[in-house]
């Protein structure tokens, strides 16, 4: 069965985009750890990020810079924190999380936007590329 992610790069279902190449997506994730919590992900559905071939990984890592870079000029922060887990979602996946101290990278304190926040973010995000 295919992924949520899949699913999402398919339009299946909806997603708040940021980014796209040919091969990478990134999107906002919908239960984030702060605002600007964003997704980057391959098109190719792979579940464990360490699986994928050098040249995919290499071109998932450099989008995710850019992608980080963009983030780290909208959301006002002290850092861009990158995290690989996993556990969720069986489609490899980078967090990029805004952080101003350690508690905001915990996974435990998540908050809610509405969806017109999540397309100002989106939209700021954007603009910064
Ligand atoms: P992990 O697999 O790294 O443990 O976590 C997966 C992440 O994907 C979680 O942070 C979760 O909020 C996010 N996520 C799960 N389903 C969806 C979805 O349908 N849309 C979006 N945008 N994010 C999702």
């Amino acid at each position: 069965m295919a992924s949520i992610f899949t699913k999402i790069i398919n339009k299946e279902i909806p997603c708040y985009k940021v980014a796209e190449t040919e091969n990478c997506l990134a999107f906002l994730d919908i239960n984030p750890n702060a605002e600007g919590h964003t997704l980057c992900i391959p098109k190719k559905e792979i579940d464990n990020l360490f699986d994928l071939d050098t040249e995919l990984y290499s071109e998932l890592m450099v989008f995710s810079k850019k992608v980080a870079k963009a983030l780290k000029k909208a959301v006002p922060c002290e850092r861009i924190a990158m995290s690989v887990i996993g556990l969720e979602v069986p489609h490899a996946h980078v967090h990029l999380i805004p952080i101003n101290e350690m508690k905001d990278i915990t996974f435990r304190n998540k908050k809610t936007f509405s969806e017109r926040e999540f397309i100002n973010i989106t939209d700021k995000i954007k603009a910064c590329f």
